[in-house]
């Protein structure tokens, strides 16, 4: 069976290897269809000098498929049943876990295709706790962007921001895959949302989406314009991933006792921070990494009600780096997918 195997940093290769063993007790074997593209992808082909991980290794940590075969005590999932998988080995006894809280589970086994083999071959073994099925209606490559993008994207604003009906959000990179999906489900839930892009193209492509107002960040300070927007009394709510180049901006964007979500810092790690500005504004501030299982499970009730995720670009297998890359460019408009 076919494997996309990052041998090296930023040396991604197509090799034969043996199909995984029939599933053992627990367990599930998984013909993966479709692998949606993340910014940790992007990290993990470009190597990082702390992560804990071994060479080669399978990429790809978002995914949808079908269930090849169950083992013999597995009741939940027959061959041919249609699922998406959990991106990381969570080890499902620690409390973390027992609390439906696995994204901090205590005793993690790894992230899929960064520190452990991922999705990004054509047969897979998983423990059945760790793979959810895709409700009717909803295409595979669709549900493929449920684990990560979308999950990730309700635990931020659900979750930790508590975003409520009525609130405004600003929403950095709103072609983003999270940012597109950011916006989406503001606006589903009855939100005021602002948006920040890099191209008036962008900018449309946003606007058409539900934004009620875009920012191109390359022509206008983004926290001068919401401040305008606000009526100087800036946003409920912040959603951040890129980092250094707009975290300040986006503390000044918040109203006072505004929240601050973030899950990313593609424009890098390290910012400084004011924290007279901090206490006396009454921010409150969220870090937010990955997913629950619920959050999956309501990320795909959502699509099947009709929120789908905006693909970009589909690609093949053995093009996957052409996905990466156009990841790399900011030219993307939503999600990248790779097909098996
Ligand atoms: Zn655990």
């Amino acid at each position: 069976m076919r494997a996309l195997t990052l041998v090296a940093d930023r040396r991604l290769e197509l090799i034969d290897v043996s199909p995984p063993p029939l599933p053992g007790a627990g367990e599930v074997q998984i013909r993966v269809k479709v692998v949606a593209l993340n910014h940790i992808d992007l990290w993990g082909f470009r190597g990082m000098a702390f992560a804990k991980r071994k060479l080669p290794l399978v990429v790809g940590v978002e995914a949808a498929g079908e269930i090849a075969a169950a083992g013999t005590d597995v009741a939940t999932f027959k061959a041919g049943d249609r699922v998406v998988m959990y991106g990381a080995l969570t080890c499902g006894a620690c409390k973390a876990c027992r609390e439906g809280r696995d994204n901090l589970c205590e005793s993690i086994g790894g992230i899929m295709g960064f520190h452990v083999d991922g999705f990004a071959r054509d047969l897979v073994n998983l423990p059945a706790r760790l793979v959810m099925p895709i409700p009717s209606g909803i295409a595979l490559r669709d549900a493929a962007c449920a684990p990560i993008a979308f999950a990730t994207v309700e635990h931020m604003l659900f979750d930790n921001a508590r975003l409520e009906p009525g609130e405004t959000i600003l929403v950095h990179a709103g072609g983003s895959g999270i940012g597109t999906a950011a916006i989406q489900m503001a606006k589903h839930l009855g939100c005021t949302v602002i948006t920040t892009v890099g191209s008036d193209e962008k900018a449309a492509k946003a606007k058409a989406l539900g934004a009620d107002h875009v920012i191109n960040y390359r022509d206008e300070r983004f926290e001068h314009v919401v401040r305008k927007i606000t009526g100087k009394k800036g946003v409920d709510v912040v959603f951040e991933h890129v980092g250094a180049d707009t975290f300040p901006g986006s503390l000044l964007s918040l109203k006072r006792g505004g929240r601050l979500v973030t899950c990313g810092s593609t424009s890098g790690p390290t910012t400084s921070l004011n924290l007279m500005q901090l206490f006396q504004q009454q921010y409150r501030i969220f870090g937010s990494f990955g997913a629950s299982m619920r959050n999956i499970r309501d990320a795909l009730a959502k699509m099947q009600a009709g929120l789908c995720p905006v693909i970009d670009t589909e690609v093949e297998l053995k093009d996957l780096e052409r996905g990466l890359e156009r990841l790399q460019s900011r030219q993307a408009f939503g999600k990248i997918t790779v097909n098996f």
